[in-house]
């Protein structure tokens, strides 16, 4: 398949890379080496190659001396976190407190995308794209410049369906697929597209989350959005990105870079950024090659639980997914059978009734007895007149009954079963047959009758 690159490619966003893209680097992506020299030196430094640190940021934005910048490069691992993003998961990002990423959907659209693009190269911000497949194919440069600045590109589909929440799992795969040929294509090399998804419209399904992670692919929703497909003011769309990233503090932020509204609400959201002492993180995917940033798994969680805060919730089921397998392991006769190490289910059980049935006393034959008449009386407590007769009659007369009253025999014993088990052991003398036929009977027939 198409996305085994995932999993093997050779390298994302390595050093390498970068000194391999300067041929076509152009203007501000100059910047891009330079800032990339700088990450790997400390990244030297403090021992991990590739794992920027914070960087002063205006001196390594030449041009922009009072540009945002991109404080960090963090490095995750799908297979790890395959679903982030706290609008829709428990996980999000490992961010420190005032990070923020910047995602960007639905591109690339030249009127747009270029122009955020220039707004991002301006401010030496590395942010992550989410590619339409109809897009890349009807505008691959876009694609290519997004990946010759540096940032991160993921997909979001072939055509962007609102329905991933309840479309057939193939059409969601051939819409998946669609999204990643599309854009790799678009690619001078498809390995730097990234194993990041978003479903369209955010319109989640177990079904297509658990096919995106099997391949290895995560699937990104978003810590908050602000609104910029729906028709407000770009201010509006500024107001909204603020004050929800204020409320959490941190975070993945979703936009679009087919919007008007978003162009112009850009500047004013990033000038806000640096007012309120945000920085921007860079998220790139692992590789065998660029292992992920060291995390602790309560880092990717939004608010982590403190000892002081009671948990009222129960944890979560984990949910297994086998991705380097396509088909569930089938259980082996093995993993039922008691004499195993594992811990009998069934088995256990049915050994411990047999033991009980064959230790139980057999009952008396005095609990069956019933005294002469009563079955007439107990008859026409519960049925009709009509059937009581007739069936009364039928009792004083188990031989003459056996054939009219065949059909409720057998209805007896499929629910006297249970029980008369345990008769089996106790001797059959013909008195006691008969003693116990007749309550029996009376038993059933008062549950028909009801
Ligand atoms: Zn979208």
């Amino acid at each position: 398949m198409r996305l085994n690159h995932f999993l093997m490619s050779p390298t994302y966003y390595g050093s390498s890379r970068i000194r391999g893209q300067t041929g076509f680097m152009i203007g501000s992506s100059v910047v891009v080496r330079t800032r990339s020299w700088i990450v790997l030196c400390l990244g030297g430094f403090l021992g991990f190659l590739t794992i920027g640190s914070t960087a002063a940021v205006a001196a390594d934005c030449p041009g922009h001396p009072d540009a945002l910048g991109t404080s960090r490069t963090l490095v995750v691992d799908p297979h790890e976190h395959p679903r982030i993003g706290t609008m829709q998961y428990r996980e999000t990002l490992p961010l420190k407190d005032h990070e923020v990423v910047l995602t960007f959907d639905d591109g690339p659209l030249p009127k747009y995308s270029n122009q955020i693009l220039q707004m991002l190269a301006d401010e030496c911000i590395k942010a992550t794209f989410f590619i339409i497949g109809e897009q890349a194919k009807a505008n691959p440069e876009g694609v290519r410049k997004l990946v010759a600045a540096g940032h991160t590109v993921g997909t979001h589909s072939m055509n962007h369906p609102l329905t991933f929440d309840r479309m057939p799992l193939d059409k969601a795969e051939a819409q998946i697929n669609g999204g990643i040929e599309w854009t790799s294509a678009a690619m001078t090399d498809p390995s730097k597209l990234a194993p990041f998804f978003r479903i369209p419209g955010l319109m989640r399904a177990e079904g297509v989350e658990n096919l995106l992670i099997s391949r290895g692919i995560q699937v990104w929703s978003a810590d908050f959005p602000a609104d910029d497909w729906r028709h407000v003011s770009s201010d509006r769309v500024y107001q909204l990105a603020i004050q929800r990233l204020e409320a959490k503090g941190k975070g993945i932020l979703l936009l679009h870079d087919i919007q008007a509204r978003t162009v112009a609400a850009l500047p004013k959201i990033i000038r806000d950024l640096k007012v309120r002492g945000y920085r921007i993180v860079h998220v790139v995917p692992a590789t065998a090659e660029r292992p992920a940033t060291p995390t602790t798994p309560v880092e990717w969680l939004l608010h982590p639980p403190t000892e002081t805060t009671p948990i009222a919730r129960w944890p979560a089921v984990p949910n297994f997914v086998f991705a380097q397998t396509k088909m569930l392991p089938a259980p082996t006769l093995a993993d039922l059978n008691a004499q195993t190490d594992h811990q009998p289910l069934l088995p256990r059980r049915t050994m411990a009734m047999a033991n009980v049935a064959a230790t139980l006393p057999v009952p008396g034959r005095d609990l069956f007895a019933i005294p002469e008449g009563s079955v007439e009386v107990l008859l026409s407590t519960t049925l009709s007149r009509r059937a009581a007769t007739r069936l009364a009659m039928a009792a004083e007369t188990p031989r003459a009954a056996r054939s009219k009253a065949g059909k409720l025999r057998g209805h007896r014993t499929a629910h006297a079963a249970p029980a008369g088990a345990k008769h089996a052991a106790a001797p059959k003398s013909a008195a006691q047959k008969g003693a116990a036929t007749h309550p029996t009977r009376v038993a059933s027939l008062k549950k028909r009758a009801q």
